[in-house]
């Protein structure tokens, strides 16, 4: 038994390898083919996932946003009452006025910050987004709501007391809703009207619908 092993990259990472099992051992024409097509394969996946990511950010890009809305709606379905899926969209506080203070590189690199801030905040069941400029949704996994809220709320919280290079403090507001029975754009939209509460309230603030 021969066996190859070829690891698959991706952002510097091997999450993945490719094992091929042989009765005889390849010849070496044999394995330039195998790595041949294999390096066309793993050009290909790196492709699809450069297509799927804000350049920015890192984050999920909005393209990609209705099949995975899609998913979460199915999973909506088929979730009891206790525990809903939640979508939650979080818009960053006068963001505006931090490019005109500071300029668009240091308001640039408070994107990004954020989005590193997103990602430690929410696990690997959680899927986010960079859905406009300074813009992020978050799809929540079946939570109870004190749960739910409770994560953005830290998370908020996260933000809030984070030193921003330069810049100082950032905030954030957030609007969040539960994916009970009805389309995946109600569920947007209701989220986006809590957020819409939260700005006018003082922002800062998680508002659920
Ligand atoms: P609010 O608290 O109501 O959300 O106020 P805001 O100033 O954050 O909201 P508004 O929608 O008025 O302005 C958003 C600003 O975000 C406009 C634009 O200057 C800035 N912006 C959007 N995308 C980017 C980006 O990619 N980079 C930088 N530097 N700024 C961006
Ligand atoms: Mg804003
Ligand atoms: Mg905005």
């Amino acid at each position: 038994r021969h066996v190859i092993w070829l690891p698959v990259w991706m952002h510097e990472q091997v999450r993945v390898c490719l094992e091929i099992t042989q009765s005889t051992a390849p010849t070496s024409h044999g394995f330039d083919v195998i790595t041949g097509i294999f390096n066309v394969y793993q050009n290909y996946q790196s492709l699809l996932d450069y297509s799927e990511r804000d350049a920015l950010t890192g984050l999920l890009n909005r393209k990609t946003f209705d099949e995975h809305l899609l998913r979460f709606a199915t999973a909506a379905q088929t979730s009891d009452h206790e525990e809903l899926p939640w979508l939650a969209v979080i818009d960053i506080d006068n963001f505006k006025l931090v490019n005109d203070r500071f300029g668009h590189l240091f308001a640039d690199e408070v994107l990004i910050l954020v989005a590193n801030l997103l990602r430690n905040a929410f696990g690997t069941q959680h899927r986010i987004f960079r859905f406009g400029g300074e813009e992020f949704v978050v799809l929540m996994p079946p939570a109870r709501k004190d749960a739910a809220l409770a994560s953005l709320e830290a998370f908020r919280e996260m933000v809030a007391s984070h030193e921003f290079p330069q810049v100082g403090a950032v905030t954030v507001s957030v609007g969040v809703a539960g994916a009970k029975l009805c389309s995946p754009v109600e569920i947007l939209g209701q989220a986006d009207q809590a957020l819409y509460y939260a700005k006018e309230n003082g922002r800062n603030r998680v508002c659920q619908y």
